[in-house]
């Protein structure tokens, strides 16, 4: 079984990629996440202890290379966890695809990017789910649910010419419902 949990940031998705893979430990399963690394570095593993449980954690490349280790990897424990997928290639939506053959397999990503178009990794995998958790987060500025993550550079919003991802830099993210997502030069507004 493939669940994927989409939404914004700010929308709880790891808390509850986490909660899901905790309850299938409780029941005796055994479990490992998978964690994209953006400077590509393979950091092997980790054992993250949470609850008295212990879950293997694995930090792997964000390309090819981290797809097959993933699917490697991942057919040895009964429960598969990937945290951030909107960083792999898409190709990691038929590895998820595969291995939710004989195992759960729970998968977390960003919906949409900062301009609010898709992620195709998220998408695809969506569209191989059995089953899909939308999340959403706060709106910043109305307080409605957030379904849009809002990039700022230097408290303005990030015009659409930017690229995808931004790691480290002097932006900064906040959750935005539709009506208050702002991309100048996006030009989508009636
Ligand atoms: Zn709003």
């Amino acid at each position: 079984m493939l669940v994927v949990i989409v939404g914004p940031m700010f929308a709880g998705k790891t808390t509850e990629l986490i909660r899901r893979v905790e309850r299938q430990m409780i029941a005796g399963k055994t479990a490992v996440i998978f964690k994209p690394a953006l400077d590509s570095r393979y950091d092997a593993s980790s054992v993250v202890s949470h609850n008295g449980l212990k879950l293997r954690a694995f930090v792997v490349p964000s390309d090819e290379d981290g797809v097959r280790i993933i699917e490697r990897e991942g057919a040895k424990y009964d429960v598969v966890a990937v945290d951030e997928i909107q960083f792999f290639p898409p190709s990691l939506a038929e590895v998820l695809d595969r291995l939710a053959y004989g195992r759960l397999v729970v998968a977390a990503g960003l919906n949409l990017d900062y301009k609010g178009e898709p992620f195709e990794t998220t998408m695809r995998a969506m569209a191989y789910a059995d089953k899909v958790v939308s999340l959403t987060a706060v709106c910043k500025v109305c307080g409605r649910p957030a379904t849009r993550t809002q990039r700022l550079i230097g408290g303005k919003p990030a015009p659409a010419d930017g690229p995808r991802i931004l790691v480290g830099g002097a932006e900064t993210y906040e959750a935005r419902c539709r009506r208050h997502h702002e991309v100048p030069g996006r030009g989508i507004r009636p």
